[in-house]
């Protein structure tokens, strides 16, 4: 997740929509502990059937799910493959556990989130709150893309409040040439095609804002995408409402949740839709363009392939 922070420290002790513009693992927490869980079989890459690839990468396991679930949806549903990856386990982000036992938890979340959107998804062995934009880390991240054989990559941009979600954005912008040069990594094949790479939206200015190249509509979706985060529920009913003192208004009942954090998560989502109004009635015209209340919206990366905007539309055909 990602906020200007510096709106945000003198106020999350009382407004709990504070909390949800941090993300986990963003405050001390206990010792990680020992490494997560047993490796367990890595999801297969798709077969090659002339379907659109997209992989989107987060820090933690939920940033993928807060920025791009939406556009997930939509891809799925129209037979393209997509992949979530989380460059860290999410082991340290919660005030009761931690280790291997939050890291399996956090690893089942969104294991069911990609359940809902009809999407594969992979958390990567990293403790959270210490991933490094290493050479080590540079080879596993052109080697997934690699893998995925992907048009489109999506992630975070490197200029963010929290390391984890900064040095993954580093290591993307690491990877967006690399993944063509076939004697880097040599035992998985280059892409001879390099892919797209976006970025998620942020409200970061310094050193400079977030600036749209694509916006989706996601209202056709939003349903999956408030299922998808409830079932983050040690993110969203426990670690974020505990670290910002509203763990007292938080419902009980899953039914009671649900809609508990779709109307917060609607709130926080729509100044973005009012933001970008008159990119979104660009796309979808004045009139549908005006009834439109939740987007996701892209900035293409400099550093990947540069689309011309019919091209755009094609890898967004929705
Ligand atoms: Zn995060």
């Amino acid at each position: 997740m990602a906020k200007q922070p510096l709106l945000l420290f003198p106020l999350v002790a009382s407004l709990p929509i504070a909390a949800l513009l941090l993300s986990s693992g963003s405050a001390p927490g206990p010792d990680p502990g020992p490494a997560a869980s047993p490796a367990a079989p890595r999801p297969a890459p798709p077969a090659d059937d002339g379907k659109l690839r997209i992989i989107a990468f987060g820090a933690h396991p939920d940033d993928c799910e807060l920025k791009a679930s939406g556009v997930a949806a939509k891809w799925a549903a129209l037979g393209h493959h997509v992949k979530f990856v989380s460059t860290t386990n999410g082991d340290i982000g919660h005030h009761e556990i931690a280790g291997g036992p939050l890291a399996r938890r956090r690893k089942a979340e969104v294991e069911d989130c990609a359940r809902i959107l009809g999407i594969v998804t992979e958390v990567l062995d990293i403790h959270d709150g210490e991933i490094m934009p290493t050479l080590e880390n540079r080879r596993k991240i052109v080697k997934l893309i690699r893998e995925w054989k992907a048009d489109v990559v999506l992630g975070p941009r490197p200029n963010d409040y929290h390391p984890d979600h900064r040095y993954t954005g580093i290591l993307l912008q690491d990877a967006a040439f690399m993944v063509i040069v076939p004697y880097f990594c040599p035992d998985v094949p280059a892409l001879r095609k390099n892919p797209i790479f976006l970025y998620y939206s942020d409200g970061f200015k310094k050193p400079n804002p977030f600036e749209p190249d694509v916006v989706v509509s996601i209202d056709d979706v939003a349903a999956k995408k408030f299922d998808s985060i409830a079932a983050l529920e040690s993110q969203f009913c426990e670690w974020n409402p505990w670290l910002f003192g509203y763990l007292d208004k938080v419902p009980k009942g899953k039914a009671e949740r649900r809609l508990y954090l779709e109307k917060q998560f609607t709130d926080r989502y729509a100044p973005l839709t009012e933001k970008l109004r008159a990119k979104v009635m660009e796309r979808y015209g004045p009139e549908k363009g005006a009834r439109v209340k939740l987007i996701e919206a892209f900035e293409l990366c400099e550093y990947g392939d540069q689309p011309p905007a019919e091209r755009l539309r094609e890898l967004f055909p929705f």
